[in-house]
């Protein structure tokens, strides 16, 4: 790793100095540094040195960056409000506006960083943190990234503890958004620094077996680098031309990922062509290829087809005349630079245009596709889902995506492995999204079901008044489809809802008008509110539901809110309730003690036995005998008071009453499906009841219905379980 020395207030004033010119803008650097100093005195780091150098080295690198001078101010000052109790509307008054909201927007990140480190959650909301402000106001990341790069160079005075979470985090959240913005500078020296305090082992060994070789190594790209400097002069092309040595982590990384040895790693010998113009780097890459054989597969056009990131350049591999393999980037100088810094590069500062926030964040969602379904996401997102989900779907579709596919004009969109056109439609808007009916890739009709592959150009067939379908869920590999998915069905599932009440206060109403009731007179909610317990149901929208689907009698609530209820039989309320023509239940029970007559006897809710089922009965004390399954636990361990019962030759119509619990893997429609197949087995439905576990994404249904015996109960069950996403359907025991 470098040493770097530290800098002093001069020399940040001396970098602004080479590409600020504007007096009055200097002079508000120079103001900045000065309140920092004030500010800071007499406050130190771990490193014993000055806290104000910190600020200095922030503000530093940021000038190298070539930022404008309200991010250098921001630099200096990014402490201030945190550690010296500045308010920020001392700092707009002191400063601009525009320096106070950047500095509290990057002291709102740091606040949280230092607590809560081993709580996912807490994490993923700090985590969450950072990218809300970074879709707001890019400028922030970047001097977050910068406090951060500095905090990591000094990570020496810091507590073991402290520098293995500093530097994972700095590995999981920074350097991927470093890597993001395309400042590679930033990323490389970020990855290289975790790596040291993360796997300092690995690291010295990568260190050594660089250093090595290097001598020959050198050797070789030197005479390589003088044969085509020599060739290039010769054909008269403005060039310039290094070696340039790969970073400790991405050999580590590749020697992890691809299982390679050290001797194994391709482009260890690297060489780097800067020309002026696009066509000049085709030109050389010409010369280069008729000089030297390429290996097969490895050139890539990023001039053609640029990075998500902005990056440009063509990649070549070539083998040497002593059969030494050399990696060859060529590219111009403007492309150089967003290469080596990014966004800081593509931004940079330009002098007597006023920087206006909002129009260089919408020209930075323009060129970085993936900043704006970012931006897009994290305006969505913020409010309504988890911190972990949020960042869950940050991590695969933002930061894993490495399928590089385009629109039939040409714009790169970035997906996921295994992404499909499904994923690709709601990445171009929901719209297209919700109304994809077909895809083309590379001119063939494909399935929607397809995965992509880099290079593809996809094209969406749409259709109006279509909507998403449930099946896409399976397929689908974006967490962004899959929550536009999810509500859409879940709005879907909601209005669906909302029709069957309107149809059953119509039934009701109908009903009413039939036996000779204005509706007007009892279709009052608190009237309804007043019978809801007579349904066992707890509101009014599930009782109108309950009508429209049958599993409520309109002519009992009728009944029952023109107050006819007591003229009913239980009985024939009974058989309201279940929408059945009334039936006259026999005197007896059903059950009988062979060879005992006229004993009191009832069905235990434990185990609700049904007519057919194995039955033991249990004399209790005072309450006759209780019938149980033969099989209940709860009688199972019991010695005495148990005598033999039958069922005896029965009336056909006496039903039964079963609980019943379905497990199944939550999906939209799934209570309706389960009510229908229900319905089709001709068994009343007494109540049902669902939740579902948001972490499994299982849903469990709890069902009382009526059957006539145990073959009948058998029947349900058995369709039940033949329902999708249904993986289990038993009888219930309490
Ligand atoms: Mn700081």
């Amino acid at each position: 790793m470098t040493d770097h020395k530290n800098p002093g207030i001069e020399d940040v004033i001396k970098e602004a100095q080479s590409y600020i010119h504007d007096k009055d803008s200097l002079a508000l650097i120079s103001r900045a540094a000065n309140y920092a100093s004030e500010c800071h005195a007499g406050q130190f780091r771990r490193s014993g040195e000055p806290y104000v150098t910190h600020v200095i080295n922030v503000a530093y690198i940021l000038a190298t960056l070539r930022v404008g001078p309200a991010t250098i101010c921001a630099g200096f000052l990014h402490d201030v409000l945190e550690d010296c109790g500045v308010s920020r509307e001392e700092l707009a008054a002191d400063f601009t506006d525009e320096i106070a909201g950047l500095v509290e927007a990057v002291t709102k990140i740091g606040t949280l960083e230092y607590k809560g480190k081993d709580d996912p959650e807490y994490q993923a909301a700090n985590h969450r943190k950072i990218f809300i402000a970074m879709a707001r106001d890019v400028r922030v990341i970047l001097i977050k990234l910068v406090d951060r790069l500095h905090n990591m160079r000094t990570l020496q005075y810091q507590s073991e503890n402290a520098q293995k979470r500093i530097a994972s985090e700095t590995l999981d959240v920074y350097a991927p958004i470093a890597h993001r913005l395309g400042i590679s500078a930033i990323k490389n020296e970020l990855e290289d620094l975790s790596f040291y305090y993360l796997n300092r082992e690995e690291y010295y060994r990568i260190a050594i077996l660089v250093e090595a070789k290097k001598t020959e190594r050198d050797a070789a790209v030197n005479s390589m680098i003088s044969e085509i400097s020599d060739m290039l002069r010769e054909n008269e092309i403005p060039f310039r031309i290094f070696g340039r040595s790969k970073h400790l982590y991405s050999i580590y990384k590749k020697m992890v990922n691809k299982g390679k040895r050290f001797e194994e790693i391709l482009d260890l010998l690297a060489i780097r062509i800067i020309t002026n113009t696009d066509l000049s780097c085709y030109e050389i890459l010409g010369y280069i290829h008729a000089k030297y054989k390429p290996i097969p597969g490895r050139l890539k056009d990023y001039i053609a087809v640029p990075k998500t990131n902005m990056y440009q350049s063509l990649h070549t591999t070539i083998i040497g005349h002593d059969g030494k393999i050399f990696e060859v980037q060529i590219r111009t100088e403007d492309m150089d630079a967003i290469a080596e810094r990014g966004v800081a590069a593509h931004w940079r500062y330009k002098e007597g245009s006023k920087y206006d926030a909002r129009a260089e964040q919408k020209e930075i969602e323009d060129k970085l596709a993936w900043f704006k379904n970012f931006a897009v996401y994290s305006e969505d997102e913020a409010g309504n889902t988890s911190a972990s989900e949020y960042m869950a779907t940050l991590q695969r579709d933002v930061f894993e995506a490495n399928v590089y596919v385009m629109t039939p004009m040409g714009r790169v969109i970035d997906l996921p492995n295994g992404a499909t056109p499904i994923d690709f439609a709601y990445r171009i808007h929901t719209d297209v999204g919700h109304t994809a009916v077909g895809a083309i890739v590379n001119d063939a009709m494909v399935p929607l079901n397809t995965q992509l592959h880099t290079g593809d150009v996809v094209q969406i067939k749409t259709m109006k008044n279509t909507g998403p379908s449930e099946d896409w869920l399976k397929f689908v590999k974006t967490n962004q489809a899959r929550n536009k998915i999810r509500n859409y069905l879940m709005k879907k599932e909601a209005e669906a809802h909302e029709t069957r009440v309107s149809e059953g206060e119509k039934i009701l109403a109908e009903e009413m008008r039939k036996r000779g009731f204005d509706p007007k007179d009892y279709m009052d909610k608190k009237k309804i509110e007043n019978i809801l317990k007579d349904f066992r149901v707890s509101n009014y929208t599930d009782l109108m539901y309950g009508i429209a689907v049958k599993s409520i009698s309109p002519m009992s609530v009728t009944s029952h809110l023109t107050n006819q209820k007591s003229r009913m039989s239980e009985d024939e309320a009974l058989g309201h309730l279940l929408n059945r023509e009334v039936q006259k239940r026999t005197s007896k029970s059903g059950l009988v003690i062979p060879g005992i007559e006229s004993m009191k006897m009832s069905l235990s809710h434990c185990c609700m036995p049904v007519y057919g089922d194995p039955i033991k009965g249990y004399i209790t004390k005072g309450a006759g005998v209780k019938v149980h399954r033969a099989d209940c636990v709860n009688i199972s361990r019991v010695k005495s008071r148990l005598i033999d019962v039958q069922w005896d030759d029965g009336d056909p119509d006496r039903l039964y009453d079963s609980d019943l619990i379905v497990m199944a893997h939550d999906r939209s429609f799934l209570l309706t499906d389960i009510v229908t197949v229900v319905s089709q087995c001709r068994v009343t439905m007494e109540s049902v009841s669902a939740s579902v576990n948001h972490d499994t994404l299982t849903s469990t249904i709890k069902l009382t219905v009526r059957v006539h015996d145990v073959n009948h109960l058998q029947n349900v069950l058995a369709n039940i379980r033949k329902i999708e996403s249904v993986f289990t359907a038993e009888r219930a025991s309490h």
